[in-house]
């Protein structure tokens, strides 16, 4: 009888790729996580219990084939794995490495039920994809024939990208603008080097680039070209501008020199690993370098924050949340990271005010949780008389993203937003009520995950090749 190569998670413990230490990875902005070796990527493959029906592939949202290519993965047959892991998903080298996996494909793995740790999901798709880049599996962008249509995409994050790909690889004539002088959106001047270091993002741009998909860059839609210039330029548009109007601070002394928003930092300290030159850096004004940082938020902005300011050597750095540990929006993951490279939490507190001019503390008031409001979550509720100061010199703004006003800024009052201004779009298509308009990412959905703007650019790809009477399955080749 053959020997049965999967359902190891019996006898093999669930194990991660090595993690850096906490003192060696405080000193720079490289990945904390090694790769798999390749035995350990097929043991770790090898725990999977082939589910008839997978929870895993359910809750990703690219309902990637995760079975399939762990059974591959686990029985070597790894080009394989690859060739079916890139069929569902664009990008899988980067939701490897990012996706929260311990709220969707992870979080759902049924082996976790019978008492075992969950499969290492995300470690493996990552392993998967980073051997075909070394191993050249990972063809260039060539498509069978060239189409004679044109999509314009305007933000060459995720979501853009992911669509940028698949029109281009049905023949389409693609353009990308965006603000920014180098493509990726979050996943350059967003996310820090040490969760995806950016020469993985970097030669994604290039095979885009390299396939034959046109880059506008430092090129602001609203500014530098108008949208009824762009739309009529193109057969199709499609906006995936990301959400980036900071939300903001009240209270006493919250205009004081020292009080940075949480996009300005990161986007500046990503520029310096870029090597770039950046003033605002130099100055003093987004560096941490010998100060007592306070971030304020929970997410998972807050934690890249104070990450960074641990990598540029802060005297100090706190972590002020108005809730508690189990109600933070953040990853717990990184919450961890962040505690290990010396962050300290300070939960249950929000800021009422500021001192001085430069900022030199935070009031900050106590809070405990009430009842649960309609969305199930308990409240945080002042504790009176339990104020007191955190001193800071740089307070770094870490409350999350809400959209710009996209109709006023470009211009074009028949672009429907939501309440939250939004924008309208079919979920599963993304058009938008104006004919050959699409959305899709952040803009749409609010501040998301990657692999969701991934999903939307894929399926927005898709319903555009459609209109043109494109076959999308030749996208997928
Ligand atoms: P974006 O990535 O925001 O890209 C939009 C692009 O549009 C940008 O390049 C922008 O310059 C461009 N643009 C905007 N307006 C214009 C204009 N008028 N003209 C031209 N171009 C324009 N998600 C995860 O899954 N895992 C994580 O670990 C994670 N960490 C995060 C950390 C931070 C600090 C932040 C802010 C977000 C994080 N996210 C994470 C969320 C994730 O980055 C986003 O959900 C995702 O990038 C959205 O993709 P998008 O393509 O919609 O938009
Ligand atoms: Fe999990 Fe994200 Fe990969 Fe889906 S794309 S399998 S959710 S890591
Ligand atoms: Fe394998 Fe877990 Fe998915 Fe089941 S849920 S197929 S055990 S990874």
């Amino acid at each position: 009888m053959a020997k049965q190569p999967m359902l190891k998670f019996v006898t093999v413990e669930r194990d991660m790729p090595e993690k850096r230490d906490a003192s060696a990875r405080k000193q720079d902005f490289n990945e904390i996580y090694a790769e798999f070796a390749k035995a350990k990527a097929e043991e770790q493959a090898s725990r999977c219990s082939q589910c008839g029906v997978p929870y895993c592939q359910s809750h990703c949202p690219l309902h990637n084939n995760i079975p399939d290519w762990l059974r591959l993965t686990a029985t070597g047959r790894l080009e394989e794995a690859y060739g079916i892991s890139q069929a569902t998903n664009t990008f899988p080298e980067i939701c490897g490495r990012i996706c929260p996996q311990d709220r969707l494909c992870e979080g759902n793995c049924v082996i976790e039920q019978s008492g075992h740790e969950t499969v290492t999901i995300g470690a493996v798709e990552k392993y998967i994809t980073d051997t075909a880049w070394e191993e050249g599996w990972v063809k260039p962008i060539v498509p069978a024939q060239e189409r004679p249509e044109s999509v314009g995409i305007i933000g060459a994050g995720p979501g853009g990208l992911a669509a940028a790909d698949r029109l281009r690889r049905a023949g389409v004539q693609v353009t990308v603008y965006d603000t920014h002088d180098r493509a990726g959106g979050l996943l350059t001047y967003g996310i820090p080097g040490f969760k995806l270091e950016k020469d993985v993002v970097m030669r994604r741009n290039d095979q885009l680039e390299q396939g034959g998909v046109t880059f506008r860059l430092n090129c602001e839609v609203g500014k530098d070209i108008s949208f009824a210039e762009i739309r009529e330029a193109h057969d199709a548009v499609i906006i995936a501008t990301g959400v980036y109007k900071s939300r903001d601070l009240q209270g006493p002394g919250a205009g004081a020199a020292g009080i940075v928003k949480a996009i300005d930092y990161l986007t500046a300290s990503n520029r310096l690993s870029f090597g770039d030159t950046v003033p605002e850096f130099e100055s003093g004004e987004l560096n941490a370098e010998g100060k007592k940082v306070v971030v304020i938020g929970g997410g998972d902005t807050a934690m890249d924050c104070v990450r960074t300011a641990i990598r540029q050597g802060a005297e100090s750095v706190k972590c002020l949340y108005r809730r508690d540990r189990a109600n933070m929006p953040g990853s717990q993951r990184e919450t961890k990271n962040a505690e290990e490279e010396g962050v300290e939490f300070v939960w249950l507190s929000a800021p009422k005010g500021f001192s001085g001019n430069p900022v030199s503390g935070v009031m900050v008031q106590k809070m405990r949780l009430g009842q649960p409001d309609a969305s199930g979550r308990q409240s945080p509720e002042v504790i009176e008389g339990a104020d007191y100061v955190e001193e800071a010199d740089l307070v770094i703004k870490a409350l999350g993203f809400e959209p710009e006003d996209l109709p006023t800024l470009w211009e074009q009052p028949d672009l429907e937003v939501t309440r939250w201004g939004t924008i309208k779009a079919a979920f599963t298509t993304g058009a938008t009520d104006m004919d050959g308009v699409y959305a899709v990412g952040d803009i749409v959905r609010g501040a998301s995950l990657v692999v969701w703007a991934i999903k939307d650019g894929r399926d927005c790809a898709d319903a555009i090749l459609e209109r043109f009477g494109a076959n999308a399955a030749v996208a997928a080749e």
